[in-house]
């Protein structure tokens, strides 16, 4: 077919230039042909001798959207793949983009309240570890228990608790990689916490620890089968001996029980956490969504993606709090009254443990469950 036959046949099948896409779709050519470089929109035909592009009137949906998807901050390999979707797909992946793009801006905003803290702290330096007795500073130690149980219908344990003098951690496996995964991860926090720790060092000690568990799940996983689709959550604290440093990414859980009251001190890294934040879920309707389970965050095999660091954070201690790490096999089975209520009434952080494991039991045991209880104590 000769040049003007092309030019017949593209205007038959409903084709126009590039010009004439351009203005039905409000973009600029420039634009245009900036997307069809990055593979996110093709021209429905282009001629082979002169180059000319001539897109389908239909296209101009597409290129719209292109437009927006690229003015929100959506990675180029995910425009691509959205673009491909239906309506209902199509929005379902965009409310887990911007869910993501939040939760990173919550942990930033977090870390930059943290450090506004620490440095004024160290500015209005005064004497925090009396204990009040007139006596000097209070020294402070932990107790601790660990226990994980793989529960009554999952085949293999994917969790891993750990419990020493200076770390505790939980994590929870998922994918094939699953208990490789959560184990690197706590054996690569283990370094850190072989020694004192001076308080002042701690954040950038911790985020040291947090970069090698990243890279240690990648590497675990990577030796494995389907290792885009392992990874594992991580929940630790590290002690100094005054204070606990936080390491977080995923969905278990830190509580501390002070003054009677269990509080949670991480956030859930979830798409139904991130919902409930933006107030388009309850509390209620998350806990039975079908993809309450849905990970924004983790360590995982496929680490190369941008928001898989764990956060970090200090967290002031005071002698009688009582801290509890959960995967979801505990916290999605057993709500936070009846945590709350076994945690005050253990005697200890072995009967904690146990306790908490058994009320998981008797919710059914749907999932692996792992958890660490420690005790500050004045020693
Ligand atoms: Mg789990």
């Amino acid at each position: 077919m000769d040049s003007d036959g092309r030019k017949r046949a593209a205007r038959d099948a409903e084709l126009v230039t590039i010009g004439e896409f351009a203005r039905l779709s409000r973009l600029s050519a420039k634009a245009l042909r900036r997307y069809d470089e990055l593979g996110l929109l093709r021209p429905a035909l282009v001629d082979p001798v002169n180059g000319y592009r001539y897109y389908d009137r239909k296209q101009a949906g597409t290129a719209r959207l292109v437009s927006w998807l690229r003015r929100i901050g959506m990675p180029l390999a995910r425009i691509a793949e959205v673009t491909a979707l239906d309506d209902a797909a199509a929005a379902a992946e965009i409310r887990a983009h911007w869910a993501r793009v939040e939760a990173e801006t919550a942990a930033r905003r977090r870390l930059a309240a943290f450090l506004v803290d620490h440095l004024s702290a160290k500015e209005n330096a005064v004497t925090t570890n009396d204990d009040g007795t007139g006596r000097g500073p209070a020294t402070l130690g932990i107790r601790y228990a660990a226990l994980a149980h793989p529960g009554s219908v999952r085949p293999v344990q994917q969790d891993t608790a750990y419990a020493g003098a200076r770390l505790l951690a939980v994590a929870d496996g998922f994918g094939a990689g699953g208990a490789r995964a959560s184990a690197a991860a706590v054996d690569a926090l283990k370094p850190a916490a072989r020694g004192a720790v001076d308080a002042d060092d701690l954040l950038g000690v911790l985020q040291d620890a947090a970069d090698d568990a990243a890279a240690a799940v990648c590497e675990a996983v990577a030796a494995g089968e389907s290792p885009a689709e392992s990874g594992t959550t991580l929940t630790a604290l590290v002690w100094t001996g005054s204070r606990l440093g936080l390491v977080h990414i995923g969905d278990s859980r830190a509580y501390v029980l002070r003054g009677g009251e269990l509080l949670r001190i991480t956030h859930d890294d979830t798409l139904v956490r991130s919902m409930v934040d933006d107030g388009s879920l309850t509390e209620e309707e998350a806990a039975s969504h079908p993809q309450r389970a849905l990970l924004l965050k983790a360590l995982a095999g496929d680490d190369g993606k941008p928001g898989s660091r764990p956060e970090v954070r200090l967290h002031d201690t005071l002698p009688g709090d009582r801290y509890l790490l959960c995967s979801d096999g505990l916290s999605a089975v057993v709500d936070e009254a009846a945590l709350a209520r076994a945690v005050v009434a253990a005697d200890g952080p072995d009967t904690a443990v146990r306790d908490l494991v058994a009320l998981a039991g008797d919710a059914g045991g749907p999932d692996n469950v792992s958890c660490v209880v420690a005790d500050v104590v004045a020693l």
